[in-house]
């Protein structure tokens, strides 16, 4: 069984300690809106080979012309993983018969790769960070895909898939956890929503891994690997490695040795299945595609690219910390995702920034138990950054106790109106008039006489009770501040 607790990931065979190897191949379909050799649309959900050219459907004679918006793309990807950008880049073929690939080869970045040598800081756990290298980023197309399910006797093939770019982001292995494993794919995934090279939708298929894993005796040299293909979440991608390091201890424990071959995992069954063997691999007879000249990048083009960066998460949650005074803890999930970071900059925009703390409080508590409620992205929240601004500022000048803001928050979440209006139209100003709440005190303490000698003999945990009595016959619009002090005096 695996050591959860430690950092060290450990598999506990019968004959010792084992430890796991991975390596992602991440497939992350570029943003843009034409192909990454034709015009084509790449929109998501159309009918099928309704987005297909003759490019993409390999007709005869048909010349691709490269996209210089996916050269952008990857380019600008591999400046936010610090990586090394190279200047000269070239496209090969990559040869294989298929019934979802018309033009019988596959246009890729073999040998000179448009990105190399990066790395991504991955967090997990208690705070703990690593470095996880990028060994290189290509460029290529995708393929189409088969429907089997539409017809008793033959397959179907969709083009609407083919020629979209992809960039193909391998890490070197590095990772020693499935946990690891999640957080890079996590981090990659945040890194490509904020540069917008890739929307990262998993469940779209934006944004798919391959899986390598092998054992070792810790401290030894790698074992063999296996692949596993096209893991499509975060979830399946742990799930996959935890059974498939097992599996490879079992049969190296069981005198059985690890063959290198490609593996499918099944999300229902939780496991991992053999596709082909490494003899069975294609020999993919790669060589530089004669229709394409060699790809070369400019300063201005690079200058440009670097230009327009994000500031991204790691930056962006140090200067939360740093400049803002947040926690690390808030400062991370505030900056996890785009979206996230928007809405609160957005709304540290009407608050300002010294109220900073106030307004993670509320996004982190509030809002985003309100969108748990109700099964929505923050994107769909039904409160605006200036709703919630104007909502913080009401309990910052007193009008609202913590209470009532809570009470305003949920008419605004029903009827989107803004919190002033409500507190306008339904009289929730809270009171700190002490001529009413001293009334309310006095018949509070009348009402429970047994209850007052009880605190005067010295049962001070009482006083929470008479908070509560107050601020109930009030409908929770008494100033609490107020409330605590009339009540010490009185009792
Ligand atoms: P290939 O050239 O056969 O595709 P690569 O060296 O490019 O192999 O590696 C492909 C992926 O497999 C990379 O993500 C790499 O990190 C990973 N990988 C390589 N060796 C191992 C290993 N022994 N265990 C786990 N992953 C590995
Ligand atoms: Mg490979």
């Amino acid at each position: 069984m695996a050591d959860a607790a430690a950092s060290i990931y450990r598999i506990q065979g019968a004959t010792g300690a084992w430890e796991v190897v991975i390596g992602l191949e991440v497939h992350a379909q570029v943003t843009s809106r034409a192909k990454l050799f034709s015009g084509a649309s790449t929109e998501f959900g159309a009918e099928p080979n309704s987005q297909v050219s003759l490019v993409d459907a390999a007709m005869p004679g048909m010349l691709p012309v490269l996209n210089g918006e996916c050269v952008r793309q990857a380019v600008r990807t591999g400046m936010a993983l610090e990586a090394r950008i190279n200047r000269f880049s070239r496209f090969d073929r990559k040869n294989y018969f298929y019934a979802d690939l018309p033009q019988g080869y596959q246009i890729s970045q073999l040998y000179h790769p448009i990105v190399g040598e990066g790395e991504v800081t991955i967090e997990y756990g208690d705070g703990e960070t690593k470095s996880v290298g990028i060994e290189r980023i290509h460029l290529e197309q995708d393929a189409g895909k088969m429907l089997h399910d539409q017809h008793p006797s033959f397959s179907y093939v969709d083009l609407n898939r083919s020629g979209v770019a992809l960039m193909e982001i391998v890490s070197k292995p590095d990772m020693r956890s499935p946990e690891e494993a999640g957080a890079y794919v996590r981090k990659l995934r945040s890194i490509l929503r904020y540069v917008g090279s890739c929307d990262g939708n998993m469940e779209q298929g934006s944004m798919r891994a391959d899986v390598n894993v092998s054992v070792r005796r810790p401290g030894e040299p790698f074992g063999t690997r296996c692949e596993i293909k096209n893991v499509n979440s975060v979830r399946f991608v742990q799930a996959a490695i935890e059974y498939e390091a097992n599996r490879q201890v079992d049969l190296i424990e069981g005198g059985g040795t690890v063959v290198q071959e490609t593996r499918l995992f099944d999300p229902d069954k939780c496991e991992t299945r053999s596709l082909r063997s490494k003899e069975e691999a294609h020999d993919y007879r790669y060589f530089p595609d004669p229709d394409l000249l060699p790809l070369e990048l400019d300063d201005a083009f690079l200058e440009d690219c670097r230009a327009s960066l994000p500031e991204l998460p790691d930056a962006k949650r140090r200067r939360y910390e740093e400049r803002l005074g947040l926690s690390h803890y808030n400062a991370s999930v505030l900056t996890a995702e785009v979206e996230t970071a928007r809405w609160f900059e957005d709304l540290l925009s009407h608050v300002g920034e010294q109220h900073a703390q106030r307004a993670a409080n509320w996004l982190m508590s509030d809002l985003f138990g309100a969108l748990n409620r109700l099964g929505k992205s923050i994107v769909e929240s039904p409160v605006s950054p200036r709703q919630g601004a104007e909502l913080i500022g009401l309990v910052t000048d007193g009008t609202l106790s913590g209470t009532l803001s809570k009470q305003v928050f949920e008419i605004m979440l029903e009827t989107g109106e803004d919190p002033a209006a409500i507190v306008e139209a339904r009289g929730l100003k809270q009171t700190s008039d002490t001529g009413e709440i001293e009334r309310v005190i006095a018949s509070v303490m009348e009402a429970n006489q047994d209850k007052v000698a009880e605190y005067r003999a010295g049962k001070d945990k009482l006083f929470g009770f008479f908070v509560g009595q107050t601020m109930k016959a009030m409908g929770g619009k008494a100033n609490p501040g107020v409330v605590n002090e009339l009540l010490k005096k009185a009792l």
